[in-house]
């Protein structure tokens, strides 16, 4: 296929295309438009969730242990879905809580993080039996007292605020002043408290930072997190049960984006696992997962309807835009805007193409879901594609913005 998006194909490869219409959970996209009833919509496809999984448990050393970040995509069918297929779920909020655990993953594998858990989630979660990543001496103290009116011993973590950051990340979440997790040279302190409360310990969360496509960096954190956790966990006043060195894993967005690779990854966590067993024989390794695991697994489809040239330049009006898709529109992080993979759906190659801009229905210059993109020529009624749109789409998007409809969700 020809596109001046040369990250496209390989994207598009874990598609199906068929008669120049894209197929998603064994139907062709148009036929899935009606089924859902309404465009815009999400769609996500269990054959690509299953095949990430199946990628990364091939990969990685059998003692590591996958859990889910809700907060990537917490759509209820995509989180009960995974659950029987991870070890775990990572929520940060009441909200996605409640979503853990009606998918019925056991309360021990559901680890709650986040920096401003009020006392009503703090006092639902340990009623509930999950393990509290805590943040602060403040959050420390209130789970005491919570754990001792409840009469229930709390589990709990220490989430470290290392002293080091994970390098190239697209968002950093680790080294030097963050409100997330203990600075690790408060650590021992806040260990020597957890005796005192006699709440049961049970071990460590660092997350260093997100969408990180360089594996040495991966790896480099990686090391220095084990390497931390090691001697912190000595001064635990129990053995770690849990070293969850959290994930940042990244997948290819932007034009000469390559993805990450595995491999390198892998052999490194294998190397340390005789250390870690040697040290904490009960600790288990925990990668927590969130983007990755979804976030090639979904699509965002608007419809065209209408199709404008202005002083020389196609734009392709859609119903859908930023108040679903906020990072599609570049307004989620980014730094300088790029184009998320984008083709027309039920026209991928097209006999003609063009170079046109795809904008939302919103009154906004800031609702560009395509800058001047390459893309078969399509009409009003025509389907827009933004690929690679399963993680931090419309949960992390500002829907009410302007009053349109919301978009659908459906897991196919
Ligand atoms: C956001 C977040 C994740 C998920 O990050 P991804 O980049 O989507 O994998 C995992 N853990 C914590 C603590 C987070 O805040």
């Amino acid at each position: 296929m020809k596109s001046p998006h040369s990250a496209l194909p390989s994207i598009l490869a874990r598609f199906v295309v068929r008669d120049d219409c894209l197929q998603i959970g064994g139907l062709p996209l148009s036929q899935l438009a009606v089924r859902v009833g309404q465009t815009p919509f999400y769609a996500y496809d269990r054959r690509l969730l299953d095949q990430r999984i199946a990628e990364l448990r091939g990969c990685l050393p059998v003692a590591v242990k996958l859990h889910y970040a809700v907060k990537a995509n917490p759509m209820p069918a995509v989180v009960d879905y995974l659950a029987e297929r991870v070890d775990g779920l990572d929520v940060a909020s009441q909200g996605e809580l409640r979503i853990a655990l009606d998918s019925g993953m056991a309360v021990e594998r559901i680890s709650f993080a986040g920096p401003a858990k009020r006392p009503w989630e703090l006092q639902a979660a340990i009623a509930a039996g999950v393990l509290l990543h805590v943040e602060s001496s403040h959050e420390l103290e209130t789970i005491g007292r919570l754990a001792e009116a409840q009469g229930i011993r709390a589990r709990v973590a220490v989430r470290v605020n290392p002293d080091f950051e994970l390098k190239t990340s697209g968002m950093r979440m680790g080294g030097g002043p963050k409100p997330f997790g203990m600075d690790a040279e408060q650590v021992p302190a806040m260990l020597r408290r957890i005796a005192v409360l006699d709440l049961d310990f049970q071990g460590f969360h660092v997350f260093a930072g997100s969408q990180n496509l360089k594996a040495e960096a991966i790896v480099e954190a990686h090391a220095k997190t084990l390497e931390l956790l090691l001697n912190l966990a000595e001064q635990a006043p129990a053995p770690s049960r849990h070293f969850n060195i959290g994930g940042g894993f990244g997948i290819p967005y932007f034009p000469g984006d390559q993805p990450l690779d595995l491999e390198p990854i892998a052999a490194h966590l294998n190397a340390w696992l005789p250390r870690v067993r040697a040290r904490q024989p009960q600790a288990e390794l925990i990668l927590e997962l969130g983007r990755y695991l979804v976030g090639e697994a979904g699509i965002y489809v608007v419809e065209v309807v209408d199709r404008k040239v202005s002083r020389g330049h196609v734009f392709l009006i859609t119903n859908g835009g930023m108040h679903h898709h906020l990072a599609a529109s570049g307004n989620f992080g980014q730094v300088i805007r790029k184009n998320y993979p984008l083709l027309v759906g039920n026209r991928v190659s097209g006999g003609d193409r063009e170079v046109v801009s795809v904008v939302g229905p919103l009154c906004t210059p800031l609702d560009v879901l395509g800058d001047r993109v390459e893309l078969a020529r399509a009409d009003i009624g025509d389907l827009i594609v933004v690929l690679q749109s399963g993680a931090y789409g419309m949960s992390a998007s500002p829907g009410r913005f302007l009053s349109h409809p919301p978009a659908l969700e459906v897991l196919v």
